[in-house]
């Protein structure tokens, strides 16, 4: 059932089931963060490997205090300028989130969306939601209930329609040592932007990665469909001329290459665009049978480094 009111949501989520569950980054499926069924039953239905831990969502700053043993000074300043919004902070937990959620770890992951519906739902209910993205692991992030529902469908009794995400990427994960602020995941929020908040940032390097972010796999966010992430877009396109391909470009391309097998789409150069409608453009690229997506790759600032990481871990190949 795909449904804009919360009522019945409620419901099953405190009857420890899951629901797809529209946020502004991407839909998350969603059960309660305090029920252990709940949370094997995500970890089953996303076939997720145990050690990648979970986001818990929450609805305001009070529900904090049960969850996490303290907060250092430099996440109430990112607190106070990005919540509610795409930014994920790793925190001490207490003992009320287990293990489960945190894959063992010491912290815990939290933020409070933005999206309205969520907000509501989240404010409705006295416990905390985790909601991991609503596709299979290694798949594409829904950023519409169709794509939910089509992972999905009978397998979960309820989507909450939020409309299409209006970020359509995932959130930005911070964690802190002191009194630096460590950049774990790229996301909606840009470094350009926390850094204007907080200063210099650490950003996570691979060996430190591997103990803090379990889950940040080289292949992520994958079509079916191979995938290329171009520095030059001409020349590829000229490569694989022969083939069935689509173009995905950044900004406008000049005498582009015309031929019956190639198809073009443009992002018209905005990030923010391109962002919100990324994800939505693999999905609808991957139900049409080209031999090939390529992808121009984006500018290397603002949103464009987070949608370039994430191009490069969907055309990781293993
Ligand atoms: P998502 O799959 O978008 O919900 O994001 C979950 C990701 O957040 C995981 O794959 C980890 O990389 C990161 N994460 C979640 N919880 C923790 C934690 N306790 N410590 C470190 N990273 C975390
Ligand atoms: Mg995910």
């Amino acid at each position: 059932m795909i449904t804009s009111t919360i009522h019945l949501a409620e419901t099953i989520l405190k009857n420890n089931g899951i629901i797809g569950f529209p946020t502004e980054t991407v839909y998350g499926l969603a059960g309660s963060a305090f029920s252990d069924k709940a949370i094997h039953t995500i970890f089953q239905l996303k076939n997720r490997p145990h050690n990648n831990p979970l986001i818990v969502h929450i609805g305001s700053v009070h529900q904090l205090e049960g969850i996490v043993r303290e907060i250092p000074p430099k996440a109430n300043v990112l607190i106070n300028q990005f919540w509610p919004g795409p930014l994920t902070l790793l925190l001490k937990k207490s003992s009320r989130i287990s293990d489960l959620v945190t894959a063992g770890q010491d912290t815990v992951a939290i933020r409070m969306p933005s999206h309205p519906l969520a907000l509501e739902l989240l404010n409705s209910i006295d416990f905390p939601l985790v909601a991991p993205s609503a596709n299979p692991y290694q798949s594409i992030s829904p950023t519409m209930p169709k794509h939910v529902d089509s992972y999905f469908g009978a397998k979960i009794p309820l989507i909450l329609d939020g409309g299409p995400c209006n970020k359509g990427i995932e959130s930005t994960i911070v964690g802190f040592e002191g009194d630096q602020v460590i950049v774990y995941r790229l996301g909606a929020i840009t470094l350009e932007d926390l850094e204007s908040c907080v200063g210099t940032l650490l950003e996570n390097n691979k060996s430190h990665e591997k103990i803090k972010s379990p889950g940040m796999a080289k292949k992520h966010y994958s079509p079916k469909t191979p995938l290329l992430c171009s520095s030059f877009i001409r020349n590829d396109i000229q490569k694989y001329v022969s083939k069935k391909i689509a173009v995905v470009y950044f900004d406008e391309l000049d005498d582009l290459e015309s031929n019956e097998g190639i198809d073009y789409y443009s992002f018209q150069g905005d990030l923010q665009h391109a962002s919100a409608n990324l994800y939505g453009l693999l999905h609808d690229l991957d139900s049409r049978n080209y031999d090939l997506i390529i992808i121009e790759k984006f500018p290397d600032l603002d949103l464009g480094k987070t949608l370039n990481d994430r191009l490069e871990r969907a055309s990781f190949k293993d």
